[in-house]
């Protein structure tokens, strides 16, 4: 096996901004930026596959929902941010997108659905099941996804995930092994995270906020505790990414600063 993803890039698409000592307990003053993270892989076979999307300009808008996000969670965000402008700039054509894996609901990771029609849109059944119940706890802001999305899914079903990697179970999205994804819970239900073999590189969605921030875990305040979906499902999720370190697999994050991810991608 070998070349079989040819390319991974990356695009940042927005950011929020975070005070660090409002999100950790004893730590200084220090704004920290969470870019929203995109993924666009290519498949030697199957072409492009986009794994999130970023934000959508339309969270700008000062409906009340929104403005409760956004106070919690300052976002700052351009038209040109958004991916679809991304993607023209790098003078790939929406069309020559074939698949989007959505690790999860969040508006971060779907804001640019919209511009990506008729496509397969890949989601863990955990995912599913969480869309399909709609808490407000679970912050999925429907409106931003497709009205066909549940036509255009594909679930990735837990009995599927047979292909164990470093005692991890996980589903082989193309039966070759190239590319492999991950459920880990915590942060959102059924959070999906792609690992790349070739590369050694795993691509961890939100797991935590950034691999730096991964040994202040213990460290969280009440709030953002209660912004995941379950902390010590989170715990657990961080001990994974940890022992994947251990094991010399290069981990980055949706929201790594991106000189950090772009990094990890040159290496
Ligand atoms: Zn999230």
């Amino acid at each position: 096996m070998s070349n079989i993803i040819e390319e991974i890039r990356y695009f940042s698409c927005g950011y929020c901004t975070n005070e660090m000592s409002r999100i950790f307990k004893g730590v200084p003053k220090k704004k920290l930026n969470f870019y929203a993270g995109v993924f666009l892989i290519k498949h030697r076979k199957y072409g492009y596959v986009l794994y999130d999307t970023g934000y959508n300009i339309r969270l700008l808008k000062n409906t009340i929902k929104y403005m409760i996000y956004k106070k919690l969670n300052p976002v700052t965000l351009k038209r040109e941010d958004m991916i679809d402008n991304h993607l023209k700039k790098a003078g790939i054509k929406a069309e020559e997108i074939k698949r989007i894996i959505l690790s999860h609901l969040h508006p971060d990771h779907i804001g640019g659905i919209e511009y990506f029609s008729d496509i397969e849109i890949i989601i863990t059944e955990e995912c599913f099941r969480e869309y399909d119940k709609s808490s407000f706890k679970s912050l999925i802001f429907k409106e931003f996804l497709p009205k066909d999305f549940e036509k255009r899914l594909k679930i990735i079903n837990s009995e599927n995930r047979n292909k164990n990697i470093y005692g991890i179970e996980s589903y082989d999205l193309f039966n070759d092994g190239s590319f492999l994804l991950i459920s880990i819970n915590g942060h959102s239900k059924g959070q999906c995270c792609a690992f790349f073999p070739e590369k050694n590189l795993f691509i961890a969605s939100d797991v935590c906020w950034g691999m730096e921030l991964l040994l202040l875990t213990e460290k969280m305040k009440f709030l953002p505790k209660m912004v995941q979906d379950n902390f010590s499902e989170y715990k657990k999720g961080v001990e994974t990414l940890k022992k994947l370190a251990e094991k010399g697999v290069k981990i980055i994050v949706s929201h790594d600063p991106p000189e950090r991810i772009r990094g990890v991608l040159d290496e």
